[in-house]
């Protein structure tokens, strides 16, 4: 039997982070129809650590998700002042700490495999995930549904099309080609050039070599090592090593950034993600301390990333499209909020679509009050990811570190700290609440001036 029509459809193409968390927030309203659609065959994270501050902590609790992923972290959250990592001056013989990150509120660390299960494991049946759907492009008109249309041939309808297919997303290629071609029908012709120049991703200049470092290996070749208990970052000039346990402490993630900010936002010379040489590799951090020497003798076959971005865009949405996480603002993993922010985009996107009000004629409403707080929150902390991505490279005001001993080094460091703590700290001294409450505020104020959803009790 069927049951009562659906207030919307929505598709979300894309079973990342960002996409399963939406899933699992528009669950909560039973009148919206939900299909994801993923590229890969069968869901599987690849296997590297994921960093969770306070903000997107909140969500996870909201979305009933905090017992199962606490089973999989040693890291317990916490209230109040928490050690998050140690700051080290590592690219000479003899390293020192020179700060501890303290957080408001605990930085959880999970493996994204646990993440991945533990959300799929929480999707209601209803929630269809049609794997090896790849979508190449889609069609709307200002009225009626959505067509998506896949690799494979096949097409399918919807009322929201959600593009949450990471950084090289084909719904922003869809989504940018589409706006750019009407700026040209509009002889706008620098318009449409600017917004053809954000469709493909730019490189960052940097690239990361990840691995999962199993922690008996280390502890074998390097019993007491601070990063089996202590997360710790590395760094100096023009590079940084960032080490952390997961899975209680069977594994260390780690990930060591080269970065080279001249090459910024140029295109990269080659795959962007593939092996590595192994002696290449540790050749880079060759004259680092020796506490990074014994990370990197215990790395096996590091997988290289040339990080790329998504320049800021002009919009997450365009009609009955709308984009999230990596899709709308790819950034630099220097923050530890790219996941962050899709769960973010997810729950906003959510609770805008899930409210009362909102209803298939009124889609762009709704989309565009997502857009407005989303938008500039994300732009921000792509700056801020960027911005620590400088300071943790030992790129700051053109201060060379090397020149500088002794209690003048000293007086540099605190300074990058200072700077590096306030660039960072909206992280944990801002919540999420005001985001939701921002929405809802909007909403309801635009149900009062339109006199709309009168006399609902919901
Ligand atoms: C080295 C590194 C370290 C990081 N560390 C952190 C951290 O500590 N904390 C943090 O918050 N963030 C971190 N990030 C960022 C984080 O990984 C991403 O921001 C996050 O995974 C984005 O989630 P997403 O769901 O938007 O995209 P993705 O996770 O990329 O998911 C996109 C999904 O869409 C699918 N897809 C792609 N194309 C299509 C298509 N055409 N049709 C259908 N499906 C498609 C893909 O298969 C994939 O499943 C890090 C990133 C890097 C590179």
């Amino acid at each position: 039997m069927q049951g009562p029509p659906k207030r919307l459809r929505v598709a979300i193409c894309g079973a990342g982070i960002g996409g399963l968390t939406l899933a699992l927030a528009l669950s909560q309203y039973p009148d919206i129809e939900i299909e994801l659609y993923e590229a890969a065959a069968t869901l599987t994270e690849v296997g590297a650590g994921v960093g969770v501050f306070p903000r997107p902590w909140k969500i996870i609790q909201m979305l009933g998700l905090e017992q199962d992923l606490l089973k999989t972290s040693e890291r317990k959250p916490k209230q109040g002042p928490v050690p998050a990592f140690n700051w080290r001056k590592s690219d000479q013989q003899v390293g020192f700490t020179f700060t501890t990150l303290v957080t408001n509120g605990t930085l959880i660390t999970l493996h994204r495999a646990d993440f991945q299960s533990v959300l799929l494991r929480r999707l209601p049946p209803s929630c269809r995930v049609n794997c090896s759907k790849r979508l190449r492009t889609y069609t709307q008109r200002q009225f009626g549904p959505t067509e998506l249309i896949f690799e494979d041939g096949s097409r399918t309808f919807c009322d929201v099309l959600v593009g949450a297919d990471g950084l090289k997303s084909a719904t922003r290629r869809a989504f940018l080609s589409e706006r750019a071609q009407w700026m040209q029908t509009q002889r706008r012709w620098q318009e449409a050039e600017d917004i053809a120049s954000c469709i493909d991703p730019v490189w960052s200049g940097t690239i990361a070599y990840r691995a999962l470092i199993p922690g008996e290996r280390l502890r074998a070749a390097a019993p007491g090592h601070p990063v089996l208990t202590t997360p710790t970052q590395y760094l100096g000039k023009n590079g940084y090593i960032i080490a952390y346990p997961i899975s209680h402490g069977k594994m260390i993630n780690f990930v060591a950034f080269t970065c080279r900010h001249d090459l910024e936002n140029t295109k990269f010379d080659g795959p962007w993600v593939g092996p590595s040489d192994a002696s290449q590799f540790a050749g880079l951090f060759a004259h680092w301390e020796p506490e990074v020497q014994a990370l990197i003798h215990c790395v096996e076959n590091p997988l290289r990333w040339a990080i790329h971005t998504v320049k800021p865009l002009r919009s997450f949405v365009s009609g009955h499209t709308v984009l999230i996480g990596d899709a709308a603002h790819a950034m630099t993993p220097h923050q530890g909020s790219g996941a962050g922010q899709a769960i973010e985009d997810a729950y906003i996107l959510a609770t805008v679509l899930g409210h009362r009000s909102t209803t298939r004629e009124n889609l762009p409403r709704a989309l565009r009050i997502f857009d407005e707080i989303r938008r500039p929150a994300a732009t921000s902390v792509v700056e801020a990811s960027r911005m620590n991505g400088r300071y943790f490279s030992f790129e700051v005001d053109g201060v060379d570190f090397d020149r500088y001993t002794g209690p003048q080094l000293w007086d540099k460091l605190q300074k990058l700290n200072g700077a590096l703590v306030k660039n960072w700290e909206w992280t944990w001294t801002t919540s999420v609440d005001g985001s939701i409450q921002d929405a809802l505020r909007m909403l309801e104020m635009e149900i009062i001036v339109s006199g709309g959803a009168k006399g609902s009790n919901t």
